[in-house]
């Protein structure tokens, strides 16, 4: 069944915005840190290196005050040699082992972000109709790339940095009290407000980061639309005005990034600022104490350079911080989508649906669109039996397009059921159904590729013979053999390239060579003149003849339904009368008015008269 909420919370991240969203959010970061598990070698390899580095980088001062102490000042050239290999050694150590962390740490951050790009784009091939006709693709777009980027940043040596600088941090300040108890406390003293200042800044900047994120998304969704639509902005001549409202986004997303690039520049010199005030205790009090004889200088100098240690891991948690609140915001936004319900499921245990005859009965099937108030279909029910042509016609709007598309299980019905072959479409599996289904959608959609591989588009695998043999039966093959290069010619995105009838034509190809056993056509010869839709219909009949399809054709010239075996009027979302052509030009006031509007409008159905 069908779930009545809405996934509109995924247009863009106003549900993250408010209080509970931080506890919220960082909960979110901690599932995606949960995907570095699938790289818990590269992750603990690049932490290990980091603590040498660490360990390497806190030897430092102490091979420096041995130099002076022991080495100058005691005029030992002995002394000063080894020293300097020691730090030699030291340095050699921070090269190699710092490679390293960046290595396994950026590994394991691209393979998160893999596994999250993965992840997303197969839950996104899943998710139901109803997602898409909400969400925007420009912000879906942003999050596969921006918003899994951001998490990478922060996955890839979030955890490493974050262990190297607690260890810094305290093996640095328990070397510090071991070399002057006094000067440390001193020090110390000027660190508090470096931290007090940095716990602001991390604070204040997750808002403004989530914010950038939204205008990211929002700039791009912009983009896509406008560049899927160009040619209706040219028809209209509305260049200057989406050319302002790109820049309006195009603004916001500036401003906010300056807000936060503001943050960081009103904050980190008052850090920097601190830390020297640190460095300024340590010469005063430290020399005072040199000259009172309680600190050796090699001591003194040792202590100035752990000072900078100390404020490094401060420094590092701070931007580790940000980088949190910044992954955060985009955490929730990736596992929105990732979580976005599916609202069209397959029930447990749900089995293959055999080869079916093409029986197809909607029993009082109700309708309405996940999220909306209104009924779009109403207690509709009827029977179709394998090998008849059924079609349906009603006003724009009617709901003819909703009605099959509930046969394919693009939506749920919300009542009623509807069967193929005395099985509920709800009870078998999408792929056993769909595969013996053959549904032209009402906007045709090509891909960019050759004329060949888009008719073979769900069966890869079909010979040149099979393609040519359904583009005869769509009427195609003359069109497509007259085209630069035949089946190989290569056609745009939207195939551009070509009419719309002859893209419904070839999207009608693509139908039939699937060879499906319940075929749907969804006003797929709407663009197609009448002498070519009358070719197309007399190969339907013949291939129906040999495999008995059941055919579901919509339209609403009168002319391509009249030779339906059954005709479906749909009004409202109601079944407003049903028969032949015959029964219903006796029977139906509806179905005559219909017929007189379109005859009194193009005069082109003149033989319908006859006909009738
Ligand atoms: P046309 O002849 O113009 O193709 P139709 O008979 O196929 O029209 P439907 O597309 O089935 O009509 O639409 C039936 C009703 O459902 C319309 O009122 C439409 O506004 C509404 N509707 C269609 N698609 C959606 C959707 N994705 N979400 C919400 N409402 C929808
Ligand atoms: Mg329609």
């Amino acid at each position: 069944m069908s779930a009545p909420q809405s996934t509109a919370r995924t247009n863009d991240g106003r549900s993250t915005t408010g209080t509970g969203a931080r506890a919220g959010s960082l909960r979110t970061v901690l599932r995606a840190l949960a995907y570095l598990r699938g790289y818990k070698a590269d992750t603990a390899g690049a932490t290990i290196a980091l603590l040498i580095v660490s360990a390497a980088t806190l030897a430092t001062p102490q091979f420096i005050r041995i130099a002076i102490d022991d080495g100058i000042a005691a005029r030992q050239p002995r002394v000063i040699v080894l020293t300097v290999l020691g730090l030699l050694g030291v340095a050699i150590v921070r090269g190699v082992f710092s490679f390293l962390e960046g290595f396994l740490a950026e590994r394991a951050s691209q393979g998160v972000a893999y596994d999250l790009r993965d992840g997303l784009f197969s839950h996104i091939g899943h998710l139901s109709f109803s997602f898409y006709d909400k969400v925007q693709t420009g912000q879906l777009l942003t999050r596969l790339t921006n918003d899994v980027e951001q998490i990478r940043t922060f996955a890839g040596s979030g955890i490493a940095q974050l262990t190297a600088s607690i260890v810094m941090l305290f093996g640095t300040i328990g070397l510090l009290l071991s070399l002057n108890v006094t000067l440390t406390l001193a020090v110390l003293g000027t660190i508090v407000p470096i931290v007090i200042l940095l716990g602001y800044f991390v604070r204040g900047i997750a808002p403004m980061f989530r914010a950038v994120q939204q205008a990211l998304g929002k700039l791009n969704s912009v983009l896509q639309q406008d560049l899927a639509g160009v040619r209706t902005i040219r028809a209209y001549g509305r260049e200057a005005y989406e050319d302002q409202r790109y820049g309006t986004v195009n603004t916001d997303l500036l401003d906010r990034y300056i807000v936060t690039v503001r943050a960081v520049a009103n904050n980190f010199p008052f850090v920097f600022l601190f830390a020297n005030i640190g460095t300024l205790a340590v010469i005063w009090i430290g020399g005072l104490q040199v000259i009172g004889g309680r600190l050796s200088i090699g001591e003194l100098i040792a202590f100035n350079s752990y000072l900078a240690f100390l404020v490094q891991p401060l420094l590092t948690v701070g931007f580790l911080a940000a980088g949190l609140s910044r992954a955060a915001a985009s955490t929730v936004r990736v596992f929105e989508v990732l979580d976005a319900p599916l609202e069209v499921q397959e029930v447990p245990g749900a089995v293959a649906l055999p080869p079916v005859t093409g029986r197809v009965e909607f029993q009082n099937v109700c309708f309405r669109y996940p999220g909306t108030e209104r009924d779009v279909l109403h207690d509709v029910s009827f029977t179709i039996e394998p090998g008849q042509t059924v079609a349906l016609l009603g006003a724009t709007g009617s709901g003819k397009s909703t009605l099959v598309n509930l046969i394919p299980r693009f939506y749920d019905a919300t009542d009623g059921s509807v069967r193929i072959d005395d099985h509920d479409v709800r009870t078998v599996t999408l792929e056993s159904l769909r595969r013996q289904i053959g549904i032209v959608l009402q906007e045709v959609r090509l891909f960019a590729g050759t004329v060949r591989e888009n008719i073979a588009y769900g069966r890869p695998d079909a010979s040149l013979e099979e393609v040519e043999a359904a583009a005869r039966a769509a009427q195609a093959d003359a069109f497509i053999r007259e085209l630069s290069e035949g089946y190989d010619t290569v056609i745009g995105e939207c195939g551009v390239t070509l009419s719309g009838g002859q893209r419904q034509r070839i999207a009608i190809a693509r139908a039939l060579l699937v060879d499906p056993r319940i075929l749907i056509l969804d006003e797929s010869t709407s663009a197609v003149d009448t002498l070519t839709e009358a070719a197309i219909r007399a190969a339907l009949r013949r291939l129906r003849e040999r495999r008995m399809h059941t055919v579901f054709i919509i339209a609403q010239r009168v002319s391509t339904v009249r030779h339906a075996d059954r005709i479906l009027v749909l009004d409202n979302g109601r079944i407003a009368a049903s028969g032949t052509h015959e029964t219903l030009l006796r029977e139906s006031p509806l179905y005559n008015a219909i017929l007189g509007s379109q005859l009194e409008d193009t005069g082109d159905d003149a033989s319908l008269a006859a006909a009738g």
